[in-house]
């Protein structure tokens, strides 16, 4: 079968075309500046290069129907018709307590997950434009539905519930939801599978360290907790988010400083993290890397309470799970950045964990990264939530 993947945000759509039996990537994209001046499509089929046309588009169907002529072009595509796209796998962030799994999309799903929009402002109601826009263009094709939050549904009440007024979770469904849920269970099941083992017979922590970064507690295959909450701001410390942080803060600060609660947000979610405690250096950890090995202070400083944040969520999920078989590192930092990993793993051996620092100098590649005979695994796995979408796409076609 051959899955289109789309991922859909207020001003851009990522595409993957997958091919499901091979497991191929036939092609993929990036529009961007959907209904902004200047806008742009990148495209790249198989392992050729990435060609980059500037194309205004209005809205996202016509986003759509870029996509779908670079995928039929006689020359640059891969496909000879749209009828060879099988199946289409939508991305869609928040899918509240309504779904649990991935969905095939009719018009009453479409409904109940325009009702989780109020959860998710920004993002939902572009996972829908661009669900609507390929349902206009492709009427025929079976879609469907992929929650970022669904995997982290199986979380028990004392996990997600806030020490908070009941009736906010009863009227408002105030709670923990948990998001990168894709990228938590494919690594988690990749953990087991690079492992031999049984994944109902391991207790597994996913740390998804990205721009964007989550820890989840992965327990005989489900998900037991996790660290973002109703909105993706709580838990670590990210590239640009605060994480946890005392609430008091934000009348504080909005009184020193004259600034109202959504301001305090936008502080929050755009010049926080590893960003502000850097004092504005960078968001990007490749960055902090070089200025403090150049001898910034502010940049090492980021890079260390970073580093300590991720290992007490570690600590914590341990103890959730009452043990710990593997600890797996993915996303763009997960993946590639070694001196984060060797901080965060310093913290980790009273679990009866070494990190092997030869095995650890590895970027992107499915590895142990601990010493042989270590009683609790770490590993590296890179995260594919496109291949993901794809087979929960399948799955349900
Ligand atoms: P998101 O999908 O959340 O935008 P990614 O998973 O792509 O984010 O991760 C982006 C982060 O990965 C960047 O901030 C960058 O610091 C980090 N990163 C990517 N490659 C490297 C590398 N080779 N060394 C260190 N950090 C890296």
């Amino acid at each position: 079968m051959n899955v289109l993947v789309i991922n859909c945000g207020s001003s851009s759509l990522k595409y993957q075309l997958i091919n499901t039996d091979s497991e191929e990537v036939l092609a993929k994209g990036l529009c961007e500046r959907i209904g902004i001046d200047g806008g742009m499509h990148t495209y790249q089929k198989g392992g050729s290069d990435k060609k980059k046309t500037d194309v205004e588009m209005p809205d996202h169907t016509k986003a759509v129907s870029l996509v779908l002529e670079a995928l039929t072009d006689p020359d640059d595509g891969v496909i000879d018709s749209l009828s060879s796209i099988d199946a289409v796998g939508h991305r869609i962030v928040h899918g509240g307590e309504k779904f649990s799994a991935s969905v095939l999309i009719d018009d009453e799903v479409l409904k109940a997950i325009e009702e989780c929009n109020d959860l998710a402002p920004l993002h939902n109601p572009a996972n829908l434009i661009g669900v609507n826009s390929c349902r206009e263009l492709m009427p025929e094709v079976p879609m469907v539905a992929v929650f970022d939050t669904a995997f982290h549904q199986t979380m028990p009440q004392k996990a997600y519930l806030y020490g908070i007024p009941y009736k906010y979770y009863r009227k408002y469904k105030v709670r923990r939801y948990g998001f990168h849920g894709t990228s938590h269970e494919y690594v988690a099941k990749r953990t087991a599978e690079f492992l031999g083992k049984d994944i109902k017979d391991m207790k597994i922590i996913v740390c998804h360290l990205g721009n964007g970064a989550s820890v989840s507690a992965v327990k005989e295959g489900i998900c037991v907790d996790t660290s973002m909450g109703l909105t993706p701001l709580e838990g670590l410390i990210m590239g640009t988010r605060s994480g946890d942080l005392d609430p008091a803060i934000l009348d504080y600060i909005a009184d020193k400083e004259n600034l109202t609660l959504k301001e305090i947000l936008t502080i929050l979610n755009k010049k926080s993290g590893v960003l502000g405690l850097s004092d504005g250096t960078s968001s990007d950890f490749r960055d902090l890397n070089e200025a403090a090995a150049a001898g910034n202070e502010l940049a090492a400083g980021a890079l260390e309470t970073y580093a300590y944040r991720v290992a007490k969520y570690i600590g914590a999920y341990a103890a959730a799970m009452n043990g710990v078989d593997a600890i797996t590192f993915t996303a763009g930092v997960g993946e590639n950045n070694v001196a984060a990993r060797e901080q965060i793993c310093s913290y980790l051996t009273y679990l009866g964990t070494e990190l092997d620092k030869e095995k650890n100098s590895v970027r992107g590649e499915e590895t142990v990264i601990s010493k042989d005979g270590s009683k609790v695994r770490l590993l590296v796995i890179p995260t594919d939530e496109e291949m993901s979408i794809a087979r929960q796409t399948v799955a349900l076609c």
